[in-house]
């Protein structure tokens, strides 16, 4: 079977449904592919975001939302607390999403706005002509696919292939993974009012654990762990050990290990008739793992450069040029400074992540964002924090 259209999307995760709904909402002929039978699913995320930044992109449809949290309790190893209020929190922070619920209904948006959704349907290299890709060979339920398309937007996550097909370098050093583990996990403790993170060398190495709330004493339990500091098995290992501290009477209903990209914003996300979008392009926050607001970012700059690419007739690199420039001013800076945090980050020992939260304790938290904290967190700890100085502005 054969198919032409003027957009392919490779998956359909939060970014590839961003990227369908605006190119489509142009006007353009979309066909998105997505190898699962059931987008969505199964959920690899904590499913946290910000309010504010959510609600500039889409309007949230209520089933979207398991629940809405006042916002961040930090505990450090030795058990001192810190809490943010929601609207400071950073992007994780705000609404604690049914992320098999929203991923379909982005993607149902894409659908609305003309876009052809294809689940079941997995792409499986780039067609070519004279080195150009002009398409995508896929798998459809058994069957093989050829779609024509100028333009493939890559936004097959984590695991990324088109990248690689289109000769983008994407790799990842083991450093920059993070190995992560998570439970739907029900328990009476669970604090249904917060998203909580807990650091520490021993519970999560050079990472943390989550607990974020999902209504009726439900919660997305998990941790990330560094690559490095990993083995088989030891991020499931160390959420077990988590449970048993934490929620000795949890009862687990899901269980799904991942990893989370962690490295910083990569040299170029476009190639000839290729864009990537979100994990596939490694905008993942490297500090807090966060990548559903970054991908839907990507994904609506690309929809709209696809736009503006085909009608100028220029799909080659060159012509991308907007896409590459606009990602990293609105979201690669960012990431940027943020890569800068986590190096730092994962050098710090128990003792000093004790010292520093604990530092915090006489500060009032409430009208501090992540930003303000560290402005603090280095009046009140110059020497540990020397390096961080040109971060501190
Ligand atoms: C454990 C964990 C916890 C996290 N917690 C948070 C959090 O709380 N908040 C937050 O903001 N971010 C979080 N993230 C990150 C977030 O989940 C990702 O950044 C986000 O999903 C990226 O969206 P995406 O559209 O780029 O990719 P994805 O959501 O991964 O979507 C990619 C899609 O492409 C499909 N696909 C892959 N290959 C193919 C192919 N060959 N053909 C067709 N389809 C294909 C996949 O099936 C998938 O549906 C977490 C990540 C992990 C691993």
């Amino acid at each position: 079977m054969s198919m032409m259209c003027d957009v392919i999307v490779v998956g359909a995760g939060p970014g590839g449904s961003m990227a369908a709904r605006t190119a489509a909402a142009a006007g353009l002929k979309v066909v998105m592919l997505e190898t699962r039978q059931e987008i969505g699913d199964p959920v690899r995320c904590a499913e946290g975001v910000g309010k504010r930044a959510l609600c500039q992109m889409v309007k949230p449809e209520p089933e979207w939302i398991a629940a809405e949290v006042k916002g961040a309790k930090i505990y450090s190893p030795d058990g001192t607390c810190i809490v943010m209020s929601e609207d400071k929190g950073g992007a994780e922070v705000g609404y604690v999403l049914e992320r098999k619920v929203f991923d379909r209904g982005l993607a149902m948006e894409a659908a609305r706005a003309g876009a052809k959704v294809m689940v079941k349907t997995r792409a499986l290299g780039l067609l070519r002509k004279d080195g150009v890709p002009v398409g995508v060979s896929a798998m459809r339920i058994g069957e093989p696919l050829q779609i024509e398309a100028p333009l493939i937007i890559g936004a097959d996550g984590v695991e990324s292939k088109v990248g690689r097909w289109a000769g983008i370098d994407t790799t990842l050093k083991l450093k920059d993974i993070e190995s992560c583990a998570q439970f739907l996990a029900s328990d009476p403790s669970v604090d249904d009012q917060y998203c909580e993170f807990f650091l520490g060398n021993s519970i999560a190495p050079a990472g943390y654990v989550w607990s974020f709330p999902k209504g009726e004493k439900l919660a997305n339990v998990g941790l990330g762990i560094m690559g490095t500091k990993s083995k088989p098995g030891e991020a499931t290992r160390l959420l077990k050990q988590f449970m048993k501290s934490r929620f000795p009477n949890g009862k687990v209903l899901e269980m799904v290990v991942g990893g989370d990209p962690c490295s910083g914003p990569i040299e170029s996300a476009t190639a000839d008739g290729v864009m990537l979008v979100g994990d596939a392009a490694r905008q993942t926050d490297p500090f807090t793992g966060g990548g559903i607001l970054t991908a839907m970012q990507a994904g609506i700059i690309a929809g709209d450069v696809a736009a503006k690419a085909l009608q100028a007739g220029n799909v080659r690199r060159e012509g991308l040029k907007e896409y590459e420039d606009r990602w990293r001013e609105e979201i690669g800076v960012h990431l940027a400074r943020s890569f800068e945090f986590k190096e730092f980050f994962v050098k710090l020992t128990d003792k000093d992540l004790n010292q520093l939260l604990g530092s915090l304790k006489r500060e009032d938290m409430t009208k501090m964002d992540l930003r303000a904290m560290l402005r603090v967190l280095f009046r009140l700890n110059p020497k540990l924090l020397w390096e961080l100085k040109h971060l501190v502005v």
